[in-house]
Formats: structure tokens, sequence, C-alpha cells
């Protein structure tokens, strides 16, 4: 398969602005063992564009476009193929429900011209830019060949490219791509990257990061002739990652599917024990989140929500005396939620967190964020302090993904005691 990357816009002509694009797909095409002879910059007019289309179909099985896809006069990538294939843009359905989705989640107004980003050729497949309101697209050119649009903006551009195009170019190609997804919890992005640095620049197997709330999932490509040779090549980046990045490395799937609480239902299955919650600022989701999992019942007995302090004595019996003394928020309340849930519904372990979401009620020694999850086992108690920061929203999340983490650590007898 031969491919030609034709880069339209003025800006790019003028060097305004770096053609990382053309650098971007040509350097995944390499590694997908597509051939590129030649590559093309033409700026927004619609008789040289034109020229460079035939130029193009000339010579390549597949012409790779970026940019030129918006709502203004000077956006003429689609037009000008259709014009020159013969074909007239219609309403596509499909990305007319996408840009009006992107629109209303960006809170802004559709104006009438927008609708032309909507607008292909029929026998167009969509590719649906989760970035930005332009859609892309893969249109049929005749003899076999095809031009796929896509949009100009780098950060709207390369994942569709990676997600999208990429998995189309290996079908058409007779290669398999093979990608491993690794989910990983308890560090940051930043120190992620650090580690993994010197691998994220190859090509294939190529490794890109994809981050979350507290979360950082990265995807390890290879692209072969065969599954099996794509496997092999695999296996040694990820134990390379493996012997980097260690215990913060929940799972290893070959889908981007998963989750800290399908982990943790996975893990008390496979150790057969039942679990309950005892929640306080989470105010039951965690339990909502173990029971998100499909099969979570054979797992989740049941929980406490206990919000105010009275409800900690009057549902748990944590004593009077210990709130008054310790604090509402501390380990030794954490440890008494969690031990009588425990009691309370015979299950092997419990989960407890109390803490403070915010915004108001810090104080110097217990600021916002300061949370304590406790762990109870038929062997053990014991807390673990958190200290979070950010929204009320962003703190409850972090909790229930701590204390799931937490739950699947003990079950593993990986336990982080402090
Ligand atoms: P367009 O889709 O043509 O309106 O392009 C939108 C923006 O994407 C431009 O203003 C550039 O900042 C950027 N852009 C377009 N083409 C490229 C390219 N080949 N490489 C890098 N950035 C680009
Ligand atoms: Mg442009």
């Amino acid at each position: 398969m031969t491919a030609e990357i034709l880069c339209v816009g003025t800006e790019l002509l003028m060097g305004q602005v770096l053609n990382t694009n053309a650098q971007y797909i040509a350097r995944r095409l390499a590694a997908l063992g597509v051939s590129i002879y030649h590559q093309q910059v033409v700026g927004d007019n619609e008789k040289r564009l034109e020229e460079a289309y035939r130029l193009a179909l000339s010579r390549a099985d597949v012409v790779i476009t970026s940019g030129g896809l918006g709502p203004t006069v000077d956006d003429i990538t689609k037009r000008t193929a259709a014009k020159l294939l013969g074909k007239e843009l219609v309403l596509n359905p499909e990305a007319d429900r996408m840009v009006r989705e992107r629109f209303a989640q960006y809170h802004r107004k559709m104006m009438g011209n927008n609708q032309s980003q909507a607008m292909f050729t029929e026998d167009t497949q969509i590719l649906l830019n989760p970035n930005g309101t332009a859609p892309g697209a893969i249109v049929p050119a005749g003899d076999g060949k095809v031009i796929i649009h896509l949009p100009g903006p780098p950060e709207e551009l390369e994942p569709m490219f990676r997600d999208q195009v990429e998995p189309w170019i290996m079908a058409r190609s007779g290669r398999v791509l093979v990608s491993r997804y690794i989910r990983i919890f308890g560090m940051g992005e930043s120190e992620v990257d650090m580690r993994l640095k010197d691998l994220e620049v190859k090509d294939n197997p190529s490794l890109s990061p994809y981050c979350s709330l507290g979360e950082v999932m990265l995807r390890a490509t290879a692209g072969a002739d065969s599954t099996q040779a794509a496997e092999a090549m695999l296996e040694p980046l990820i134990e390379e990652i493996r012997s980097r990045l260690g215990k913060v490395i929940y799972e290893i799937r070959e889908d981007d599917g998963g989750s800290l609480a399908h982990t943790a239902v996975r893990a008390l299955r496979e150790k057969g024990w039942t679990i309950a919650t005892a929640e306080s600022l989470t105010g039951g989701l965690i339990a909502s989140t173990l029971v998100e999992v499909p099969g979570a019942s054979s797992v989740v007995k049941g929980g406490f929500v206990t919000y105010q302090s009275i409800s900690k004595t009057m549902l748990l019996d944590v004593p009077e005396e210990t709130i008054e003394t310790c604090n509402v928020v501390s380990a030794e309340v954490a440890c008494a939620m969690a031990r009588a849930a425990r009691e309370k519904l015979q299950v092997d372990i419990a989960v407890s967190a109390t803490g403070l979401a915010g915004p108001d009620g810090g104080t110097p020694e217990r600021p916002v964020g300061t949370v304590f999850l406790g762990i109870a086992t038929r062997e053990t108690v014991y807390s673990i302090p958190l200290h979070l920061a950010g929204s009320r929203a962003r703190i409850r999340t972090l909790t229930v993904k701590h204390a799931l983490h937490a739950v699947t650590r003990e079950t593993k007898g990986e336990r982080e005691e402090v």
C-alpha cells in the first residue's frame, strides 16, 4: 500500500504554522509498513488543491488530507475532492449528530454554516472527532483508491489517526495491529512519563499514555504480519514497563475496558471474599461503584451510609468519645467504622471512608481533602490516610478509587499499612 500526505492550509505554505501533521502521519505510516513516496502542501485555493488531488491519486492508493474541514469559505478540502470525483455533498446524519453533540458539549451556538461540517459524499465512512467539531472521513475515490480527510488541529488529528485510521489501514493492508492496555493507579502522569520517556518515542511497538482522574492508561501497540508476531513484539515491552513501574500497574488487558472496580470485584471473587462498605464523605459511592460491575452481587454484601457523626454511633457503634477525642476524620474512626461493618454484615473484608470533601470545613491540621480509609479483615484492621486536593467531586471520586485499590491490594496480600 502506498500513501500520500496532502496538507491543506495557506498558513503552512507561509510558514506561520509548522507542519507537524505531516511528520506525525508519516512516522505512523512508516511504522505500519505503508510506503510514502510523496507529500504535498497546498494553500486554501481550489484550483491548486484540485491539481494536488489529481497528482496524489495518480500515484498513491491512499491520500490523507489534513486541514480545511471547518465551516468557513476557505475550508475547501471536502468540497474540492467531491467535485473532482463528480459527487455531491449531502448531510450525513451520523456526522450531523456528532457535530450537534460537540456544540452542546462546548455550550456553543450552531451557526448555519456549521452544518457544512456534517456534509459528505453519500459513500463516505465518517471518522468521529472526540476533540473537536469537524468529523473526518474516508471517501472512496475510484479504482480502489481512497481519500481520508482529517482536521487540521494536531490535538484532533492525532487521536483520530491513531484510534480510527490506523486500524482501518491495518485491516486493509492485511497486517494486524495488537494492543495491550496497561492500567495504572497511584503514580502521576508526569512520573509515568519520566520513567517511560525513552519507550514512548519508539514507533513499533508504540506506547501512548491516556490520563483520567487519578489514573493513567498506557496503550502499547505493535503492527506485524500476524497476531503472533505482534504479540512477540509486545512481550518484551510489557516486561520492561512492568519492571519500571511495578505495583502501580493494577491491570493489563487486551481492550481499553476495565476499571479499579472491575479489578476489585474480580480480585474478591478469585479470593472467594465478600465485602461491605461504611461510608461517610462518599455517601454510598464506593458501594455504588462496586455494584456497577456485572457480577458484583456475588461479592458485595451491603453497606452503611453514615454521613453525620450520630449515624456512625447509631449504626456502627463508633463510640461518641472516639469521635470527640480523635475527631470524626481520623484513623481511629475509619478503623472503627470498617471493623463494625465487617462484623455486622459478617463479611471477609470491609472498607470505610471518612474525610473532608469541602469546599468548607477545613482546618490547618485537617485541610479539605484529608481522608482516612479503613480496612478490616478477619486478621487485621488498619487505616490509610489520604491527602487529596481539588473540588468536592474530585476528592470524593479519588476517595472511591483509593478505597477500591486498597481492597484489591488487601485481597492480593499487598497491604499498604501506614
Ligand atoms: P484548519 O482545519 O485548516 O482550519 O486548521 C486549523 C488549525 O490547525 C490551523 O490554524 C493550524 O493551527 C492547525 N493546522 C492545520 N494544518 C496543520 C498541520 N499540517 N500541522 C500542524 N498544524 C496544523
Ligand atoms: Mg485551514
